[in-house]
C-alpha cells in the first residue's frame, strides 16, 4: 500500500515569500526522505543550476485527505552541501532556540488575514465595486449583514485541530472580510512551523470556497484597518516576574532595535503602522499597559498578576514568523540573561 505526503516549503518570492507544495506517493514503511524541486521557478536558483533540496522538518496528519496521508513542512537546502538556502529563515530560528532555549521562550501569534474575490481582488462583504458601512459592527460580529466567510473559518479551525496544531482561537476582525486565528503558545521554532502549516491549510480552505486569502498588511487603503500578526512573547522569567516583563518590553526599544526589527516585520510596514487604527507609528517606539496604540502592549491581566507576557503589535500579517520569532528571542533573551 502507499500513502500521500504533501511536501510544503517556502519560496523566494519578493517582497513577501509564498508557500509552495507538491505531492509524493510513498510506500508504507518507506522513510519520507529528502526531495527536490526546480528552484528557478520559485526565485531560489538560476536555470543552469536549478536543483534545490527539500529536507522534511515537521509533519502532521493531513486533515484534507485524511487516512494515513501527511503534510510535511520542509527546510530548503543547497544541493552542493545541504547547507541552508539563503531564503531558509528557519535555520536562524533553530540557532536562536539553541542559544536561548534554557530561558524557555514561548510565542503566540495572532494571524490576521483578508478574504478576497479571486478574480476582482475585492474583499468579501464589500459590495461589488463599492464600500460597506464604516467599521464598528464587524469586529467579533454576528449576523449575515456583518459577517462573510464564517464557514471557511470553521473548516480551517477544524483542520488545524485535526492536524494537531495548537490553534488557540479565532475571531472576526474590524474590517469586513477580515479574520484572525491564533497559534500558540509554543517555542521559537514550533510557532513558525505551526503558523506556516496553518497558513497552508487556510489557503487550501480558500480553494474549496473560491476565496483568495490575502495576508497583505493594508489590503484596503483609507479608513480601513490593516492586517497584523501581533506577536505575544514570554520566557520562564517573564512568566514568574513583572520586572522581567518590563525588561523584555524595554529591550525592544533599545537604540537601533526598532529599526532592526521593522526590517523583519513584513513588507509595507509604513503603510500599516500609521499611528491610526490601533497602531503606533513605525518611526516611534512605546510600550504600555493595555495600550493598543503602543508598539508593545502589556496586557492588563499581566500588570494585575505581576507576571506573564508582552505583545509586540508591530509585525505585519505578511511577516515571516520564523524571522519575527528569531528577532524577538534574540533581543529579549539577550537582555534577560
Ligand atoms: P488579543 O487580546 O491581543 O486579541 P489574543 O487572544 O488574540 O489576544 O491572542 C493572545 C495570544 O497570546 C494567544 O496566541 C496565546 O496563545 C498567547 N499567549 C498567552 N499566554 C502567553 C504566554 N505566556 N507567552 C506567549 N504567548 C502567550
Ligand atoms: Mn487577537
Ligand atoms: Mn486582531
Ligand atoms: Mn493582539
Amino acid at each position: 500500500m502507499v500513502y500521500r505526503a504533501e511536501y510544503i516549503w517556502i519560496d523566494g518570492t519578493e517582497p513577501t515569500v509564498q508557500l509552495r507544495s507538491k505531492t509524493k506517493v510513498v510506500a508504507d514503511g518507506e522513510a519520507l526522505g529528502i526531495w527536490g524541486y526546480d528552484g528557478s521557478s520559485t526565485n531560489q536558483a538560476t536555470g543552469d543550476n536549478s536543483d534545490v533540496v527539500l529536507q522534511p522538518v515537521f509533519q502532521c496528519p493531513d486533515p484534507i485527505r485524511g487516512g494515513n496521508d501527511v503534510l510535511v513542512l520542509c527546510e530548503v537546502a543547497l544541493s552542493a552541501d545541504f547547507s541552508p538556502h539563503p531564503t531558509n529563515t528557519r535555520a536562524a530560528a533553530r540557532e536562536s532556540l539553541e542559544k536561548y532555549g534554557s530561558q524557555e521562550p514561548w510565542f503566540g501569534f495572532e494571524q490576521e488575514y483578508t478574504m478576497l474575490d479571486p478574480v476582482t481582488g475585492w474583499p468579501a462583504g464589500f459590495p461589488e465595486g463599492g464600500f460597506p458601512a464604516a467599521q464598528g459592527p464587524y469586529y467579533c460580529g454576528v449576523g449575515a449583514e456583518k459577517i462573510s466567510g464564517r464557514e471557511l473559518v470553521e473548516l480551517h479551525t477544524t483542520w488545524c485541530i485535526e492536524a494537531g496544531l495548537q490553534i488557540s482561537g479565532t475571531n472576526a476582525e474590524v474590517m469586513p472580510g477580515q479574520w484572525e486565528f491564533q497559534i500558540g503558545p509554543v517555542d521559537t521554532v514550533s510557532v513558525g512551523d505551526q503558523l506556516w502549516m496553518a497558513r497552508y491549510l487556510l489557503y487550501r480552505a480558500g480553494e474549496l470556497f473560491d476565496v483568495a486569502i490575502s495576508i497583505d498588511a493594508k489590503p484596503m487603503k483609507g479608513d480601513w484597518n490593516g492586517a497584523g500578526m501581533h506577536s505575544n512573547f514570554s520566557t520562564k522569567a517573564m512568566r514568574e516576574s513583572y520586572a522581567a516583563v518590563e525588561t523584555a518590553a524595554q529591550s525592544l526599544g533599545a537604540p537601533g532595535k526598532p529599526e532592526e526589527h521593522l526590517l523583519g516585520y513584513g513588507a509595507g510596514i509604513e503603510d500599516r503602522l500609521t499611528g491610526a487604527h490601533e497602531t503606533q507609528r513605525y518611526d516611534q517606539f512605546s510600550y504600555g499597559v493595555s495600550d493598543r496604540g503602543a508598539s508593545v502592549r502589556i496586557p492588563w491581566q499581566v500588570a494585575r498578576d505581576q507576571k506573564g507576557y508582552i505583545e509586540d503589535r508591530r509585525p505585519n500579517a505578511n511577516a515571516d514568523p520564523y524571522v519575527v520569532a528569531t528577532l524577538m528571542t534574540n533581543t529579549c533573551c539577550e537582555a534577560l540573561v
